[in-house]
């Protein structure tokens, strides 16, 4: 309590110092652009996880990415359904999680059709987003995305490379590799699905914290949606994080 009096303080000084220098307080327009990052969730829905994390995300009032497998999908459409119904973007992350460079051309396309058709039979939507499972694509799948209007290749950002949330690090280890890449539209690789599930369940506390972490740092939420150029935040993908209302 007493920490966030301070905090109040010191926003109202910083404006009053602002005002004394003949800039204006913060106006409602400058609030909202603020930095955006985008929070993704890879490999899901899971019914252990899924929804918990729709639960933080709702009491915190973000909106997410989730990129989905559609063997899961298939399994658990109620999840789909909710992650929709709640405003998050969905994505394509394959089938059932192969390593694209390892199978042949055609797999790689069923891999996609299965899944964008899953998702829509569920959601009612085509996906527009792909995300290669280990993000590792091959030039036949994101030419065949390219023909289906999808953007190709989703990573994330990906520059300091502490330990993330599926190798079990902890809550504090969790937020210490997001709050290491975060960055004005960055994507933020994580999960609530397949390896995450091993890793103790304290692990989890880190959502919530993290979310406040890095609004205090002045971050807002933001989506992932396609973009026709390379983004060098997030390692050259066809992507951008926009505002949710924006998509
Ligand atoms: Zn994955």
């Amino acid at each position: 309590m007493k920490k966030n009096k301070v905090a109040v303080t010191a926003l109202a000084t910083a404006s009053l110092v602002l005002a004394l220098l003949g800039g204006s307080p913060m106006s409602p327009a400058q609030a909202a652009d603020k930095p955006l990052i985008g929070l993704t969730f890879d490999d899901g829905p899971s019914p252990e996880r899924t929804a918990f994390v729709l639960d933080v995300l709702k009491q915190k009032n973000v909106k997410a990415t989730f990129f989905v497998q559609g063997s899961n999908v298939e399994r658990y459409p109620d999840l789909v359904r909710r992650i929709k119904a709640e405003g998050h973007v969905i994505g394509n992350h394959s089938w059932d999680h192969p390593d694209f460079p390892s199978i042949s051309a055609t797999r790689q396309k069923q891999q996609i059709d299965r899944t964008n058709a899953a998702i829509r039979t569920v959601t009612g939507e085509a996906p527009k987003l792909m995300r290669f499972p280990y993000g590792n694509s091959t030039s036949s799948a994101t030419g065949y995305l390219r023909t289906i209007g999808m953007s190709g290749g989703v990573l994330w950002r990906w520059n300091v490379g502490n330990p993330g949330d599926f190798e079990c690090p902890g809550a504090a280890g969790v937020q210490k590799f997001v709050m290491a890449e975060a960055a004005p539209g960055a994507m933020i690789l994580l999960h609530d699905a397949e390896d995450v599930l091993s890793c103790p369940a304290s692990q989890w506390t880190y959502l919530a914290r993290t979310i406040d972490a890095l609004r205090a740092k002045g971050y807002e939420f933001g989506v992932v949606a396609p973009s026709s150029s390379a983004n060098p935040v997030n390692q050259g993908s066809p992507a951008v994080v926009v505002a949710p209302a924006a998509r």
